[in-house]
């Protein structure tokens, strides 16, 4: 579904993204475990392979895992940890302090604006005092011009990836609501019918694994905008989505499938329970719409099916609720049919 796919859109972006980084560190690890114990520095090269040997396991399990965030979190508390311990240890003119210049840019790709700029605060400004005492505090041969560029460098580089994550994420929550709201009703559309129909189903306890599905459609919705405009058919749309809003419960989800047909996903009730909400919707639309410049009655026709009775699939259960439907509307209209 293309609305689901743009969430798992987003997952991807991020797995993508730490999967690369994993790699450059495993390879710079790994150069960095060999020189150190080369030049003797046993603990730092042991703390490096453990990094190493951590962004394997990570990387191992990337693709899989449903707690990305956890996972990201966890490597860049040991990078960035590593990264201190080397900025305490070497020399200035080794230049290790340029890797702090990757914290904002990994923490905010990586775990987004808000734990993005805690993690970003907590080391950049470690990195900083860090070098200035080290640097500065004991060893005024060092050019304070060199920390100042270090700092503004620092600063530049936070601010952009900060914009950069803030307004991505803003661009991505605003696609998801164009491919997943009707534009004329705010409620879902028809592409969420199967992810929500999903998370649903996965989500009940055992004892109430129950979803009924009701399909409701405008009774001669045609004849609205024949004789009153399309405007006026538009607004009769809008209040019966608005009548659906205020009838659902916290859990219950609610859909326009497009046209005239409206679609109201109920969690664990009996199916007299699903009968009685669809019909006090259906009483509902007939007594109280009341769209502006609309003088008629509406009526609608419903057709209820219930998951799992009546089929495994969603497709099996949608396919039950609008034969109902057909039903309702063969058998004269302004009615519910449940079985
Ligand atoms: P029935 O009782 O058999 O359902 O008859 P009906 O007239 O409601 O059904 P039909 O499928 O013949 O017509 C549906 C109409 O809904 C046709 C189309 O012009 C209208 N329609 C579909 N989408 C919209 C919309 O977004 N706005 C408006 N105003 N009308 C729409
Ligand atoms: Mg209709
Ligand atoms: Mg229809």
């Amino acid at each position: 579904m293309a609305t689901s796919n743009l969430w798992g859109n987003e997952l991807e972006f991020r797995r993508t993204v730490l999967s690369v980084v994993l790699l450059v560190i495993i390879v710079a690890g790994v150069i960095f475990t060999i020189n150190n114990w080369i030049v003797g520095h046993r603990v730092l090269a042991f703390v490096e392979l453990l990094v190493v040997v951590l962004s394997l396991a990570i990387l191992a399990i990337h693709k899989k895992t449903t707690n990305l965030k956890l996972w990201s979190s966890v490597f860049l508390f040991a990078l960035y940890t590593v990264i201190l311990i080397g900025i305490l240890t070497a020399s200035f003119t080794s230049a290790l302090y340029s890797w702090l210049f990757i914290v904002p840019v990994l923490s905010y790709l990586l775990l987004g604006t808000q734990l993005g700029t805690i993690y970003s605060v907590l080391y950049v400004l470690s990195g900083c005092g860090i070098l200035t005492y080290r640097h500065i505090v004991h060893n005024p041969d060092t050019p304070v011009i060199a920390i100042v560029n270090i700092a503004l460098t620092l600063t530049a580089i936070w601010a952009l990836s900060y914009t950069y994550e803030r307004k991505r994420a803003e661009t991505v929550k605003r696609l998801q609501e164009m491919a997943s709201l009707d534009p004329l009703t705010g409620l879902n559309n028809r592409l969420l019918l199967g992810s929500i129909f999903d998370m649903l189903c996965e989500t009940l306890p055992e004892k109430q694994k129950s979803v009924s599905m009701v399909l409701v459609d405008l009774d001669h919705f045609k004849k609205v905008n024949d004789r009153y405009g399309h405007g006026v058919g538009d607004a009769v749309l809008v209040d019966v989505s608005r009548i659906i809003n205020s009838m659902r419960r916290r859990n219950d989800c609610a859909f326009r499938f497009g046209g005239e047909e409206f679609c109201l996903l109920v969690p664990d009730v009996t199916p007299s329970q699903a009968h009685s909400i669809a019909e006090r919707l259906r009483h509902s639309v007939e007594h109280t719409l009341s769209a502006e410049g609309f003088d008629a009655k509406m009526t609608v026709s419903i057709g209820v099916a219930r998951w799992p009775e009546n089929g495994d699939a969603l497709s099996q259960i949608y396919k039950v609720a609008d034969e109902r439907l057909y039903k309702a509307k063969e058998q004269g209209r302004n009615q519910t049919v449940s079985e």
